[in-house]
């Protein structure tokens, strides 16, 4: 009961961190208020909480504010895609403490050495920690599918990792214990970053990359499915007579919006080069974007008819053509989504960030902390 109540409070904390107080959680919550102090004052020596200013009220005795303690408890987040790996450290606010980045051809590595390289540069962040830090895990973000117990990646085309356990190849030490480490789908690690930015909200995240991944938001929970594998929008079939998927179907949304199609479509090398082209009002590139406008518009139209979601978040190269993507794409969806003419749907557009999926895969590895906090915080109030 006082381990689940800890989590609760704890959560609270976490949801509106700097503007809460023992009063506000107690109603919240429904419990007492001498329940919720009780729970706060363990919280806090057990170095998860603290306490900010006290600011006056109208009436009364003067609210004192609630946080998230920064710099205490800390995990591991880290991401090995096709062209980067990446190593940072979060604590429980969510602030990323230290980070390493790698640009490398991460499919010309075995994976005996690209987990040597990305656990040289944890083991790295590791050692520079303070003293009296503690490390809840570690937790790598993988562009593929992942077993439901997050050890196993069962498959990523991209790295051309099938079947194996990154966890084996993975050799980190701190306080002179091993670092457990965990593996994620990297879509739903930076879902999570988007998240955190808005917590609570409901959301389908779309982000271009070679392929095209897709996270779905309900009420702050991501949507897993049974396995842990929903949400694979990429793969939804927008034109059954188009090319052929990397993943053996034919016409899926990848094979029109996911970057080598955008750019074969639009004639050039690279984003770059689409951009400039787009400035220019080059025919082809313009072509090209209302063809990635219309195959997305049907898969994410289809999503939206599905889930009854109005705010899409797009990320990736889709953000990148959002000047020439926006109207399109809200026209598509207006014709498409059954509930338009009653709801609007709301097309915002994430900004390029090549950490977003490690610092997710950090707060995920938080998880372990703010679900069980109790085994965090006891240990600290038996000193
Ligand atoms: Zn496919």
């Amino acid at each position: 009961m006082r381990a689940s109540n800890l989590a609760l409070v704890l959560g609270e904390v976490l949801a509106h961190s700097g503007s809460v107080s023992r009063a506000d959680i107690a109603s919240r919550l429904g419990m007492t208020r001498s329940t919720v102090s009780r729970l706060v004052d363990d919280l806090i020596l057990g170095e998860l909480v603290v306490e900010g200013e006290a600011v006056g009220g109208a009436r009364g005795r003067p609210a004192v504010p609630l946080m998230v303690r920064p710099g205490t408890v800390y995990a591991l987040g880290l991401e090995v895609n096709v062209e980067r790996m990446v190593a940072s450290l979060v604590d429980l606010t969510g602030e990323v403490r230290a980070k390493r980045h790698l640009n490398t051809d991460v499919e010309q590595l075995t994976v005996e050495e690209g987990m040597a390289h990305l656990s040289r540069m944890a083991q790295e962040i590791l050692d520079e920690m303070p003293d009296g830090a503690r490390i809840s895990g570690a937790m790598l973000a993988i562009p593929g599918l992942i077993d439901r117990e997050g050890l196993r990646v069962l498959r990523s085309p991209n790295l051309e990792w099938d079947n194996l356990e990154p966890g084996e190849f993975w050799h980190v030490e701190f306080g002179g214990a091993p670092v457990p480490l965990k593996v994620r789908n990297d879509v739903d690690c930076s879902a999570l970053t988007v998240l955190r930015e808005a917590p609570g909200s409901s959301f389908l995240y779309v982000t271009g990359e070679v392929g095209i991944g897709a996270a779905v938001s309900m009420d702050g929970q991501l949507l897993s499915g049974r396995h842990g594998w929903a949400s694979e929008l990429g793969h939804i079939c927008v034109d059954p007579h188009g090319r052929m998927c990397g993943c053996g179907a034919r016409g899926c949304l990848e094979t029109v919006a996911g970057a080598h199609a955008v750019l074969s479509l639009a004639g050039q090398p690279d984003i770059d080069g689409v951009l400039h082209a787009l400035e220019n009002e080059d025919p082809t590139a313009l072509a090209a974007v209302e063809t990635v406008a219309a195959a997305l518009g049907i898969a994410i139209g289809a999503a939206l008819n599905l889930l009854d979601l109005s705010i899409v978040r797009l990320g990736g190269h889709l953000a990148s053509l959002r000047s020439w993507l926006r109207a399109p794409l809200q026209r598509e969806l207006a014709t498409r989504v059954l509930w338009a003419p009653h709801s609007g749907i709301e097309l915002e557009f994430v900004e390029h960030s090549p950490s977003r999926a490690a610092t997710g895969a950090g707060l995920a590895a938080l998880g372990r902390v703010t679900s069980g906090p109790a085994t965090w915080v006891d240990p600290l109030l038996k000193r």
